[in-house]
């Protein structure tokens, strides 16, 4: 019997959806490995009801100790603590910087093996393995682990669902914790830009590429949704979540999200088949691209042929004006 922990980061009363992906990931993986799966909630004062709705998601049990959250090393006090105390096998991660700082250090202070971007997570002969793409995501390599296993998933890999499990019961858990977790401080915290936009529901996607030309360059995609309104969003191709001028959770893609908008604005985007293959069921595709060669156009509906920094913005004016303000 195995039994796997997963963090759950929250911020301002919520639980943080990754985690929660990550929470239900951990459910279903604990039910065909029979064992349980148990969360961990860190923080000053939280709440009996945050904690035990945790149980929504499928798990039974949720540790719950005073410290600093949303600082790595407090953080892997607490779960190398419970971990060793309760015998846990296993702790998931639902991804993002901070999950892969406290995978990391738990890790190397329980000795356990390690994976990161991990995009699917299997059973075999009641034991985890752990599916990462590789060489550029054009292979898988699989992890298995000889004792304790740190899994950390690549941002929004596991989907959070709702059960009907009704709420987990909350232990409190004392920590002391280590003198060098108590030297950092948490100065403000907040969400990463686009970090929770909904592009897969979207009516109309509007999005850019490196033609955008740096980070600051998307505010002009930003604008444009905005002006659309109603169910509008912004997405991204990876070579600009690789540049880390835009999240992960926005990118459209063979490996990122595949989506159907009714209105699909390609801004500054070549049109690789990587790209392609995630926004191809658009029904209506639009580009903008100052190249006429780019391979975009080949499966455009409408081709606009110039530079984005003036279309856009111009863009933005005529619909924001079209709609009488
Ligand atoms: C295994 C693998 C998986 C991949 N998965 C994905 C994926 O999921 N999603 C994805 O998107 N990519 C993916 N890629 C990368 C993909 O091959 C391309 O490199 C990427 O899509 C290119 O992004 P881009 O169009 O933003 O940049 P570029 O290819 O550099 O294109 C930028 C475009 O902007 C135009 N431009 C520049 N300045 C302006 C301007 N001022 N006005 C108008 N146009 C301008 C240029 O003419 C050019 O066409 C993957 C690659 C591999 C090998």
């Amino acid at each position: 019997m195995a039994d796997i922990l997963v963090y759950a980061l929250h911020y301002e009363g919520a639980i943080n959806k990754n985690s929660l992906g990550a929470v239900s990931e951990a459910a279903n993986l604990a039910s065909q490995i029979g064992g349980e799966a148990h969360a961990v909630v860190v923080g000053e004062g939280v709440s009996d009801d945050l904690a035990a709705s945790l149980g929504n998601y499928g798990v039974t049990k949720v540790f719950r100790a005073e410290a600093p959250e949303g600082l790595a090393q407090p953080v892997i006090d607490v779960m190398a603590k419970i971990m060793s105390d309760q015998g846990h096998q296993y702790a998931l991660f639902g991804g993002g910087l901070l999950g892969f700082e406290i995978g990391a250090g738990l890790a190397a202070r329980l000795g356990a093996g390690v994976t990161m971007e991990v995009t699917h997570v299997n059973v075999a002969d009641g034991k985890l393995t752990a599916e990462r793409p590789i060489l550029g995501d054009s292979s898988i390599s699989t992890s298995s682990y000889k004792d304790k296993g740190i899994i950390i998933g690549r941002l929004n890999a596991f989907e959070a669902n709702e059960s009907d499990g009704g709420a987990a019961t909350v232990e409190d858990v004392q920590v002391e914790l280590s003198p060098w977790s108590t030297k950092a401080k948490m100065v403000q915290r907040g969400e990463q830009r686009g970090a929770d936009v909904d592009i897969e529901g979207a009516d109309i996607l509007v999005a850019g590429g490196r033609g955008l030309g740096k980070a600051e360059g998307f505010e002009l995609a930003e604008e444009l949704a905005k002006a659309f309104g109603g169910n509008s969003a912004v997405a991204a191709t990876r070579a600009v979540v690789d540049a880390g001028w835009y999240p992960y959770a926005a990118q459209i893609g063979q490996t990122g999200k595949t989506v159907a908008p009714k209105l699909y604005l390609a801004a500054g985007i070549s049109g690789a088949i990587q790209h392609k293959v995630g926004m191809q069921s658009s029904e209506n595709i639009v580009a903008i691209n100052k190249d006429a060669n780019a391979p975009i156009f080949e499966f455009s509906d409408l081709g606009i042929v110039g530079d984005l920094n003036k279309i856009l913005p111009k863009l933005t004016e005529a619909i924001k004006a079209k709609k009488g303000g």
